[in-house]
């Protein structure tokens, strides 16, 4: 296991990149703690695979250097750094066992016969394939083959990380959720650096210590589900995660003191002076509606019920906005004003989230 640092890294898929723009993945420095769980979350195409294979060695950076506890290991073979991939699509050898194809890793290694048929059983039974392991990888379906793929990435416990690529893209819905657990508790096990990419934000909160929110190339955030959910440093964490997203609303700001629309908002700190677009961040579950004659205008757009909350969609100066209520709280039919818990207030310029006076960095 190791402590895997990113120095000044970059990469452009183009051979002379000019601008800021030609980098799928813009600079970057980072340090990977050794046995954390990682999760590496964005949209398609924010570049997760492309930091990902360069993590691994399959892709060369065009700037910046790797190092896996403090040894430069940029210019080397994947098969030198010592770490497990599993990809997003199955790689099983097809005229092989399923027995066989778990145990490659190892005998590749030259490991004991004896800790070989352990530690595939051990591993088998973690994918739930104890039944087939005697059956050819041929002919089993694209869910099977790909527990195949994920049993190899765990089989060998002296790696120095595993990396996961959207490893349950094929897997059917309810599997997904035990596999999920079974990388938990692997990870528990061994306290392996485990990195896992995923698109989606319940697998990379449910998994994760930490999670690295990429967003168009770049890193925005790398924090853990509560800090992401409560101090979202940039409005795309915000509105990528929480379900619905963080509200934006438009804001002019004094002192300790927000306007929106026209309205004034107290913020609980103080801010200093800033340029830009200003915007309150405000998550669902701290808009309370309000009758009477304080707060923000707001018009009640929709009720969803959703079990154990209600989300209210609001009208709020022409842009959307949504409420969560507490299904034993009753919505004010008549509510025609929001008001904001001071505590779930963020506030934001061009997107990025400033820092009150005396708040901690
Ligand atoms: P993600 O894994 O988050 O979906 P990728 O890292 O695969 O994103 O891609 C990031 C960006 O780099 C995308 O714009 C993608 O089109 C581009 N890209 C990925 N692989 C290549 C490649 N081999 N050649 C050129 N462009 C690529
Ligand atoms: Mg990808």
């Amino acid at each position: 296991m190791a402590k895997i640092t990113l120095d000044n890294l970059a990469h452009s898929y183009l051979p002379n990149p000019k601008s800021e723009e030609d980098y799928a993945l813009k600079e970057l420095n980072h340090d990977w703690i050794d046995g954390e769980a990682y999760a590496l979350l964005g949209a398609s195409g924010c570049g997760k695979s492309t930091l990902l294979n360069i993590i691994s060695g399959l892709l060369n950076p065009s700037q910046g250097r790797i190092l896996f506890d403090d040894k430069d290991v940029t210019d080397a073979p994947t098969a030198a750094r010592n770490i497990a991939q599993v990809f997003q699509f199955p790689v099983v050898y097809d005229t092989m066992t399923v027995r066989d194809n778990l145990a490659f890793p190892l005998r590749n290694r030259g490991a004991d016969p004896k800790y070989i048929a352990e530690r595939v059983q051990q591993i088998a039974a973690m994918i739930g394939m104890e039944e087939v392991l005697n059956r050819k990888a041929r002919g089993l379906t694209a869910d099977a083959k790909q527990k195949i793929s994920l049993g190899r990435g765990m089989v060998r416990e002296d790696v120095n990380a595993l990396l996961f690529d959207e490893p349950l893209t094929v897997i059917d819905p309810h599997m997904k959720w035990e596999l999920r657990t079974q990388l938990k508790s692997l990870h528990h096990d061994f306290g392996h650096t485990m990195i896992y990419v995923t698109h989606d934000q319940t697998e990379a909160l449910t998994f994760a210590d930490k999670v690295v929110v990429m967003y168009d190339g770049r890193v925005v955030q790398i924090g853990t589900p509560q800090e992401l959910f409560e101090r979202p440093a940039h409005t795309f964490v915000g509105y990528f995660i929480g379900s619905p997203g963080m509200n934006l609303f438009d804001a002019q700001i004094k002192g300790d003191m927000a306007r929106v629309a026209g309205v004034p908002v107290p913020l609980g700190r103080h801010y200093a002076p800033q340029g830009g677009r200003l915007q309150l961040g405000v998550r669902p579950e701290f808009v309370r509606l309000v009758q009477g004659a304080e707060g923000v205008p707001a018009k009640v757009t929709r009720v969803e019920d959703v079990g154990r909350h209600r989300i209210i969609r609001l009208d709020v100066a022409g842009q959307t906005a949504s409420a969560i209520v507490d299904e034993d709280v009753p919505v004010p039919e008549d509510a025609q004003r929001i008001a904001f818990d001071p505590a779930g207030i963020n506030v934001y310029a061009d997107d990025w989230r400033l820092r009150g006076a005396g708040e901690a960095a």
